[in-house]
């Protein structure tokens, strides 16, 4: 089969690799369409010691079962592979399980003709659903459990609620939309790409601004602000413009450098919210808000084969992609 392959740092190779053969309890998927994540990049960049090259990435992925009970259906695929009797996964929050797996992390990921997944993982979808939107199940939901987690912390209901997202990437761009279709209705949105601002002006659900520049929105004026970055820069930031009592929702995942204001945090008894991923629950929930059109057009996603990811690889490196979100199709 063809797959795109992690090679090196900055290096992709689009080549033939051995088609998986079918595991007992595992479902033999072909992929239709799989998405490029922050944390692929990541790995691209060579920052991810969890992902060594050489390496299938990718994991926000639909696509046909070939094998079992299922052959024949489309699914998407719940990418955290966990182990099923925990507390946290029997209570729900399978996200933090201890023994969590991300395919396109150890195991082989979804860049490629076809994937092996264990059956648990695969989720039910309207079978008309377009296979673009249903790849972005996973990044929807990963807004959605941010959203969900804030909104349950919020003093005030969301609807009355300023909220500010740092970051125009696919999560950001997700959770200032997520946060329209909750009804909030003051929505800003920072950042300092100027082709990602251009997109994220054109959803038209969100003030849009360049954190670098001079119209900034007022200090200390935000009940929620989601830091979909996740740097020391967007930390301070989120500091700075969260109003006392309010909520960070810190959902990025770019570096661990210092930046919040421990004091702030304390005197103005803001709540500093970490996020990861999403449970099963949050997956369903975006498939339906997905399919339903909830959340607009979807026209901003940018499909392109699959022999062409290591360009779009590139282009996202340099800054150059417009689009929150590049989905590949095999
Ligand atoms: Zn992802
Ligand atoms: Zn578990």
């Amino acid at each position: 089969m063809k797959a795109l392959v992690y090679t090196n740092t900055l290096e992709l190779q689009y080549r033939d690799e051995p088609k998986p053969t079918p595991v007992s309890g595992e479902a033999l998927v072909q992929i239709e369409a799989v998405g490029i994540c922050g944390s692929d990049m990541h790995a691209y960049h060579g920052h991810d010691a969890r992902r060594v090259p050489p390496l299938i990435l990718g994991h926000e992925a639909v696509g046909v079962v070939q094998n079992g009970l299922q052959k024949g259906k489309r699914v998407v695929l719940n990418p955290l592979i966990t182990c099923g009797h925990c507390n946290h996964c029997q209570g729900g929050r399978s996200n933090l399980c201890a023994e969590r797996e991300l395919i396109g992390m150890r195991r082989a990921g979804a860049f490629a003709e076809y994937i092996n997944i264990p059956e648990r993982n695969l989720l039910d979808i309207p079978q008309d659903m377009d296979s673009t939107v249903a790849s972005l199940t996973e990044p929807a939901a990963t807004s959605l459990h941010a959203v969900y987690l804030a909104e349950k912390i919020l003093h005030r209901p969301l609807s009355e609620c300023r909220a500010l997202v740092l970051g125009g990437g696919s999560i950001g761009v997700f959770a200032a939309l997520m946060l329209k279709h909750k009804g909030c209705k003051a929505i800003y949105l920072g950042d300092t790409n100027a082709l990602r601002r251009e997109t994220a002006d054109k959803l038209g659900c969100a003030t849009v601004y360049d954190p670098l520049g001079s119209n900034l929105p007022e200090a200390g004026s935000f009940d929620l602000v989601i830091d979909a970055v996740g740097s020391g820069r967007t930390r301070a930031a989120s500091c700075e413009m969260v109003a006392s009592g309010g909520v960070i929702s810190h959902v990025g995942l770019q570096d661990n450098e210092p930046g919040l204001d421990t004091r702030r945090l304390t005197l103005d008894e803001i709540t500093f919210l970490g996020n990861y991923t999403y449970s099963v629950v949050d997956l369903k929930a975006a498939i339906d808000l997905l399919y339903s059109g909830a959340l607009g057009s979807l026209n901003w996603v940018d499909t392109r084969p699959l022999s062409d990811g290591a360009a779009a690889f590139g282009e996202i490196h340099e800054g150059k992609a417009g689009s929150p979100k590049i989905v590949l199709r095999p």
